[in-house]
């Protein structure tokens, strides 16, 4: 009897577990999707006289420096300007990625911290800059310029789409796309005599989903986007014309395809070009994303957006010394107004850890109580029990790793997939636990509860260290989205585990002999 209600308040802890879990991880994702930045500051932060009258800013999707490297009209533009390396804030996506190119801020900063669903950025960009001084802006790309700055664009001239592929096209196709794209986009460029043009080259990015971002599809697209790049340069090439050509960010090559939003070098790596009016020639240095939005600004003439968290890159600029030390001065004039109006972050990171510690570590005492309790009362089962948990542990971790998972939001591949890979998560995670107590016949419920507090324990290490409800700071995403898969972990196997042990104890119950009368 005491066994009976004991298996009964195991199961009803797991169910609770293995529910609160989940309840908390769709909390963590919607605070990452529903994110709203509360940074915005606004300050009139001017740069200087306007170094060039037309600035294009080239913006490929997806394209890795060691692809650039094979571009030929790329190559040809860089070695008559200035050519470095630039690193891709986290996520490495492309919306996030394309509102820190425009705003010169962070994901936490602009708001922007997803591809699906995001608000305008409240913070200045160069976008709400130009309009502010009346500067054209021609926009040939993304829905997502439209979307996302919309309201500083109805001045200029939009050309936004959404990608008309249809379901995996391959290079060939996906090439004539952009070369089509490319076509139509050049007389309406041809006449645009001044101010701020961007132009979003896509193709590159759908190829390295598909086949990875070093498959010879890839490339193939890749040399298409060049050739692009090619004709809108010569369409374009004036004497009083700057380039500016920058990736959103790379790609990583696994298992035949490709992937990004995490941290890899080939995926935050990402080639950038200046060249044309107000260009020094000097290459081989190492910027940021959110270099361009000030760098821009000081080549139009424009305030440095406020909320800019990077720096103007002299080094790429044609200036006297004096002129340098003349933007020097605005910008760190900026960084003051910045420094001024947005709280510390350490600070704020430093409160929130010693906010989360009481939780964290009563959550971690719980589990560490819990593994330490079922061991012991196993008894002589002890062996069967542990044995059983190592066995959950290593068949899990491998068909992790067979099933193409991992911790990075690159190894999602699209977005598209998302549910597939949660799923194979879950899958892995009852497959593991089925084997492993039935070869080791270990109580089901008591390895169910060890199993589930030893994921536990990774979740409230992160719970302290990033706190999976992200607020004010958007912390490393790829330690949350670890807690998240963690927690679905522990939900399919406090599920497989109570179920199993029921249907066992049915088949007990069945097999067990009726008492017969004397
Ligand atoms: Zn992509």
């Amino acid at each position: 009897m005491i066994n009976r209600r004991a298996n009964l308040a195991a199961a009803c802890y797991l169910l609770l577990l293995g529910v609160g879990g989940a309840v908390l991880a769709q909390l963590a994702w919607n605070s990452v999707t529903r994110y709203q930045s509360g940074y915005a500051i606004h300050a009139d932060l001017p740069t200087g006289p306007p170094l060039t009258s037309r600035l294009v800013l080239v913006v490929l999707d997806g394209v890795r420096v060691d692809a650039a490297a094979g571009m030929p009209q790329l190559q040809a533009l860089a070695s008559r300007g200035s050519s470095g390396v630039a690193i891709a804030e986290l996520p490495s996506l492309s919306n996030p990625g394309r509102a820190t190119l425009a705003t010169g801020a962070t994901p936490e900063v602009h708001g922007v911290t997803n591809n699906g669903r995001y608000s305008p950025p409240p913070v200045d960009s160069i976008f709400s800059l130009a309009k502010q001084q009346g500067l054209p802006v021609t926009v040939y790309g993304s829905y997502f310029w439209q979307r996302a700055f919309g309201d500083s664009l109805d001045s200029g001239r939009v050309h936004a789409f959404e990608k008309e592929l249809g379901p995996s096209p391959d290079a060939e196709r996906l090439a004539g796309w952009q070369q089509q794209i490319c076509l139509e986009m050049m007389p309406v460029l041809g006449d645009v005599e001044s101010g701020l043009i961007v132009v979003g080259l896509t193709a590159t990015d759908e190829a390295a989903h598909d086949f990875g971002g070093e498959s010879p599809q890839y490339l193939q697209v890749v040399a298409a986007v060049d050739t692009c790049l090619g004709s809108l340069v010569q369409a374009l090439g004036r004497d009083d014309t700057t380039f500016v050509v920058v990736a959103d960010h790379g790609h990583i090559q696994r298992r035949g395809q490709g992937g990004h939003g995490g941290k890899e070098p080939e995926v935050v790596r990402t080639p950038l070009i200046f060249v044309g009016r107000a260009i020094a020639r000097r290459h081989g240095w190492t910027a940021r994303h959110f270099d361009l939005a000030p760098t821009i600004s000081a080549l139009l003439g424009l305030p440095i957006p406020a909320n800019n968290q990077g720096g103007i890159l002299a080094q790429v600029l044609d200036l006297t010394d004096q002129d340098k030390a003349t933007l020097e001065a605005h910008a760190s004039e900026q960084r003051m107004a910045l420094a001024n109006g947005m709280p510390d972050r350490d600070q704020l990171q430093a409160d929130g850890r010693r906010s989360r510690a009481p939780l964290s570590l009563l959550a971690a005492a719980w589990f560490a109580a819990l593994i330490i309790g079922c061991l012991w009362q196993a008894g002589r089962a002890v062996k069967k029990l542990g044995g059983a948990v190592l066995v959950h542990l290593a068949v899990y971790f491998t068909l992790y790793w067979a099933f193409g998972l991992g911790y990075s939001l690159s190894d999602i591949v699209r977005e598209e997939y998302l549910n597939w890979f949660f799923l194979r998560n879950s899958a892995a995670a009852a497959i593991a636990f089925l084997l492993a107590t039935r070869l080791l016949k270990a109580d089901r419920l008591a390895t169910a509860i060890i199993v589930t507090s030893i994921f536990g324990l990774r979740v409230a290490w992160v719970w302290y260290d990033s706190g999976l409800i992200m607020e004010r700071l958007m912390l490393d995403l790829s330690q949350a989205f670890m807690a998240y898969m963690d927690l679905l972990h522990n939900l399919a196997v406090a599920v497989t585990g109570v179920a199993a042990a029921a249907i066992a104890r049915r088949r007990e119950l069945s097999r067990r002999p009726t008492p017969t009368q004397p």
